[in-house]
């Protein structure tokens, strides 16, 4: 077995205490590969101070968070809807940052638009999600998207770059959308609270399983009410995964391995 969580936020305060633990448990469950993902300055760094440190399992992807990103023009109000702090900073600044560092990540990411926590700044978020799309494409990474009742406009803008390699994280949107990112060739992550929400069962059904990956997005999206999300629940995902798909676990698992080689050069 040789699990795989293609996005995690292992900097989060929520890990501080026990992360050696929490990689551990990984490993045992046949872990093989966890890409945890930045969403700002800070959590770049401390990102990838953690892959450096666990380099044998743990994969970073740089991103530019779209709330975070228009902090300065939204103030205070951003972080209501948010579950972690919110940063002010320069994206001009980052992305020269990521592409400085480029060699050290395997995917740009999180990054993406929403609409759903701050109204009245889609173009703001827009401006900021394109100057990624371009960064990503100029430095030849997949991108890891968070779309949130902005995902016809994050599609269209990626569509419309020519973008490739594209992850679409915890995937909320429409049929058609997800019929037209399978027509794309992009892959969809499923989280391990699949347990709970008919939706992402309903994305497996509709996914070929070439294009499907296993996530986390620990410590969010715990597949129990009101637990702290790890990368070990991956397990989760592949039981759910094998029993739409009529496969075993262990077809499961090779498959979404090889798609995570693929589609992150690993
Ligand atoms: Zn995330």
């Amino acid at each position: 077995m040789k699990l795989i969580d293609v996005h995690a936020h292992l900097e989060s305060e929520r890990f501080e205490k026990d992360l050696d633990e929490v990689i551990s448990r990984f490993k045992e469950a046949s872990g093989k590969f966890i890409i945890t993902s930045g969403v700002n300055p800070s959590t770049n760094r401390k990102s990838l101070e953690i892959a450096k440190k666990y380099s044998d399992v743990v994969k970073v992807s740089f991103g530019i968070y779209p709330i975070d990103a228009i902090m300065e023009k939204i103030g205070d109000s951003g972080e209501e809807g948010m579950l972690r702090h919110v940063e002010t900073f320069d994206v001009d600044d980052e992305l020269r940052w990521i592409e400085e560092n480029k060699d050290l990540c395997v995917a740009i990411g999180e990054c993406g638009l929403d609409y759903k926590v701050v109204e009245g700044y889609n173009e703001e978020q827009k401006k900021v999600f394109f100057k990624v799309i371009e960064l990503a494409k100029k430095i030849d990474k997949p991108l890891i998207i968070h779309s949130r009742k902005a995902e016809s406009d994050a599609i269209g803008m990626m569509e419309e770059a020519g973008c490739k390699r594209v992850l679409m994280h915890c995937f909320n949107g429409k049929k058609s959308l997800i019929k037209r990112c399978v027509e794309l060739g992009w892959s969809f992550s499923i989280p391990p609270v699949i347990t709970r929400l008919e939706h992402f069962k309903m994305l497996v059904e509709m996914v070929p399983p070439e294009q499907l990956l296993t996530e986390t997005d620990a410590p969010y999206l715990s597949p129990v009410v009101g637990e702290r999300n790890e990368s070990a629940n991956v397990a989760v995902t592949i039981k759910e995964i094998a029993k739409i798909k009529g496969l075993s676990k262990g077809e499961v698992v090779e498959q979404i391995f090889d798609n995570a080689v693929k589609l992150f050069r690993l």
